[in-house]
C-alpha cells in the first residue's frame, strides 16, 4: 500500500500525543506528526528531551514548539503572498498605462482631425462647433489624466506597503525568533561580508563563540520554558553589549556568536569578559512563581581573523578556544592568543 509509512507514521504520532496527554487538536496533530517523522531536528530534540523528562506540554510551550516548527513555511507563504500582491499591482498599472495610452491616442486622432477640418470650415458656426468639440475632448483628457494620476498614486501607495510587508519578512527570515536577535543564517551572511571587508581593507575582525555552561542541569531542573527565559537573557547581554556595525547571533540550540569588526583578539577578549560579566551579574528569577533561581555563567572563545582564512576556519579557531575555556573550568574566556590554549595543544597531542 502507498500510504503505509504516513499510515504508520499518523498511528505513531497519535499514541505518543495520548502519552504525552497533548490535546488531539491538528495544530498539535501536525507538530508531533513532524516530530515523529523527523523532519526538524531542533524541535525533535527539544520534544525528545520533553518526553524523557516527562515534562507536561503546557498549551503555551506547544504553541512556541509550532512556532519554531512552522516559522520557514510560514515566511514561505508570506513571501509568496506579498509577490502575487506585486504582480497583481504591477498588472492594474500596466492595464491603466495601456488605457491611458489608448485615450491619448484617441485625442491625439481628434486633434489630427480638427487639423484637417480647420483647413476646410471657414464659417464661424463650423468655428465654434469645432472648438466646442475640442474643449469638451480636452476636459475628457483632463479628467482621465486626473483620474489616472489618482489610480497610480492609488498603486503606489500598495506597492509600499507591499514592499514593508516584504521589509518585515525580511527581517522575520533573519531573526531568531526566541531571542529576536540576528539568526544563523544572518550570522552567516554577516560574518562573509565581515571577512571580504577585512581582507579587502586590512582590517581587524574577530569572533566569538559562546556557549551556556552546564545547561542541560538548568533545563532538567527548572523545565525548558524557564530555560528559553535564560536564552532571551543571554541574548539581550550580547546585544546590550555590541555596537554597530557588529553581530550578536543565536548561532544555534545554547550557542552564540559574535562577529566584532575592526577589533583585534586582545581588544575582543576584554568585550566578551564584559559580556560574560554581564550573563553572570544577572540574578534570575522565575517570573510564575519568583523562585530565585540563582545565576548563570557562558563560556567564550575569540579568535581573530588571519588574512585569506575562510568562515568556516575561522568559526572552528573560535570553537576551539570555546572547548579550551570548558576545559579551563568555563565561566572563563580563552583568546587564541592566551598561553592556556597552547597548554592544552600540549596536552592533547
Ligand atoms: P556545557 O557546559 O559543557 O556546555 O554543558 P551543557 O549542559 O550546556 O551542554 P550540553 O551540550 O550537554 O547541553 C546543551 C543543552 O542545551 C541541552 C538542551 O536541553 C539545551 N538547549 C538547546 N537548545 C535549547 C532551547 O532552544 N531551549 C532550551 N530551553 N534549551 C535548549
Ligand atoms: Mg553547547
Ligand atoms: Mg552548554
Amino acid at each position: 500500500m502507498r500510504n503505509e509509512r504516513e499510515l504508520a507514521l499518523a498511528k505513531t504520532t497519535l499514541a505518543i500525543m495520548a502519552e504525552c496527554d497533548v490535546s488531539p487538536i491538528p495544530d498539535n496533530f501536525e507538530l508531533f506528526y513532524n516530530y515523529s517523522a523527523g523532519e526538524n531536528p531542533a524541535v525533535g530534540r527539544i520534544i525528545g528531551e520533553m518526553i524523557v523528562a516527562r515534562r507536561p506540554f503546557t498549551v503555551s510551550l506547544l504553541h512556541e514548539l509550532r512556532e519554531r516548527c512552522f516559522f520557514r513555511d510560514r515566511t514561505e507563504r508570506a513571501v509568496n503572498t506579498i509577490g502575487s500582491g506585486v504582480s497583481a499591482s504591477l498588472n492594474d498599472v500596466l492595464k491603466k498605462l495601456e488605457a491611458a495610452s489608448k485615450h491619448a491616442n484617441d485625442y491625439g486622432e481628434t486633434l489630427s482631425a480638427a487639423k484637417g477640418e480647420l483647413h476646410e470650415s471657414q464659417s464661424p458656426d463650423d468655428l465654434r462647433k469645432l472648438v466646442g468639440g475640442l474643449i469638451s475632448a480636452t476636459q475628457t483628457m483632463e479628467e482621465r489624466a486626473r483620474s489616472l494620476e489618482g489610480e497610480l498614486q492609488n498603486s503606489s501607495e500598495q506597492v509600499s506597503d507591499l514592499k514593508l510587508q516584504l521589509d518585515n519578512v525580511r527581517r522575520e527570515a533573519l531573526t531568531d525568533p526566541l531571542t529576536a536577535i540576528a539568526n544563523r543564517k544572518a550570522f552567516d551572511t554577516n560574518l562573509q561580508a565581515a571577512i571580504a571587508d577585512a581582507q579587502a581593507s586590512g582590517e581587524s575582525l574577530s569572533l566569538f563563540m559562546c556557549d551556556i555552561d552546564r545547561f542541560k542541569i538548568f533545563n532538567d531542573t527548572w523545565g525548558h520554558q524557564t530555560g528559553d527565559q535564560v536564552l532571551r537573557l543571554v541574548a539581550s547581554c550580547l546585544s546590550e553589549n555590541t555596537k554597530g556595525r557588529d553581530t550578536a547571533a543565536r548561532y544555534g540550540g545554547e550557542e552564540f556568536a559574535v562577529i566584532v569588526r575592526g577589533t583585534g583578539v586582545n581588544h575582543a577578549v576584554k568585550l566578551a569578559e564584559q559580556i560574560r560579566a554581564s550573563v553572570e551579574g544577572k540574578k534570575l528569577v522565575k517570573k510564575s512563581t519568583g523562585d530565585i533561581l540563582g545565576s548563570i555563567t557562558i563560556s567564550i572563545g575569540v579568535a581573530e581573523f588571519i588574512s585569506g582564512e575562510s568562515a568556516a576556519s575561522l568559526i572552528q579557531r573560535a570553537d576551539a578556544c570555546l572547548y579550551r575555556a570548558k576545559h579551563a573550568g568555563r565561566n572563563c574566556v580563552i583568546g587564541d592568543n592566551d598561553p592556556r590554549s597552547a597548554e592544552f595543544e600540549i596536552d592533547a597531542a
